[in-house]
């Protein structure tokens, strides 16, 4: 490498270092919060959990109340599956009501219970958020940390309970006043649909079709709508007015449109 070469060199790892630096200091250059590695009491309570071992959990649970650096009981694996969510995979609803009493942020887990289907973990939870959220603050599923979630922000508990087409689970969460999704129209021009398809228009258009599939939903509309079979029809011709043969975002349209179409059979 010759000196001139060399110089380049340096002048160019200088600007990425500058850049880096003026990056962060806008925020703009943020690191994902990955998980920390876990430590030795870290590893056998998340075992504890994972095995469904209520007693060995619980103790180290109280151990963590009374000494704070014992260990981090809201700690997540590698994979970064916490305690609840590992108990909500295992469907262990003793395990589940146990963690929430003794304090493990519940963060997305309602999610992941909507996402599994188990109903009675989601009413635990649903009726702990209902004592812990507050007036004009965002719920705990919104406060989950996006780099390492596996939800993008637009999936609400509803919109994932219709996605999965569970009308109990549906059921519980409109009787709790869920509102229903209602994507603005494809020209919309509000500045809600101006600002979010001009910073990211292909999340803007995953939340509109995200909608429209939950939309799509029998149950949803049958427990929604005073008449189904006519819900259906209309969001059926809807669908198929927006669905473009040329994207993606079509395609998926048109597989909404097919759906509703055997929706009224099943309502
Ligand atoms: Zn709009």
């Amino acid at each position: 490498m010759t000196k001139e070469e060399k110089a380049k060199n340096v002048t160019i790892d200088e600007k990425a270092n500058l850049a880096m630096e003026e990056g962060e200091s806008k925020g703009k250059c943020e690191m994902p919060n990955l998980p920390k590695p876990l430590t030795l009491e870290e590893k056998k309570f998340l075992l504890a959990v994972e095995r469904g071992d209520c007693n060995t959990t619980r103790k180290m649970l109280q151990k963590a109340h009374r000494h704070s650096d014992y260990m981090n009981m809201n700690c997540v694996d590698p994979l970064g599956r916490g305690a609840l969510h590992m108990a909500i995979s295992n469907e262990n609803l003793e395990m589940v009501e146990m963690l929430v009493v003794m304090g493990v942020e519940t963060r997305d887990a309602l999610l992941h219970a909507i996402d599994s289907e188990f109903v009675e973990a989601v009413e635990v939870l649903l009726e702990h958020e209902e004592v812990i959220h507050k007036d004009g603050e965002p719920y705990s599923w919104e406060k989950a940390d996006r780099n390492t979630s596996a939800f993008t922000p637009e999936i609400t508990p509803l919109i994932l309970a219709a996605h999965r087409d569970n009308y109990e689970i549906l059921k519980i969460l409109l009787d709790r006043g869920a509102m229903l999704p209602m994507p603005h129209d494809i020209r919309c021009g509000c500045p809600d649909c101006i600002k979010t398809s001009s910073e990211d228009s292909l999340r803007h258009s995953r939340s509109r079709i995200n909608a429209y599939r939950a939309l799509a939903s029998p149950s949803l509309i049958a427990l929604s709508s005073t008449d189904p079979i006519l819900t259906a029809f209309e969001l059926s011709w809807e669908l198929k007015n927006l669905a473009n043969p040329s994207t993606s975002s079509g395609r998926s349209t048109r597989n909404s449109a097919a759906s509703v179409w055997d929706s009224p059979r099943s309502c």
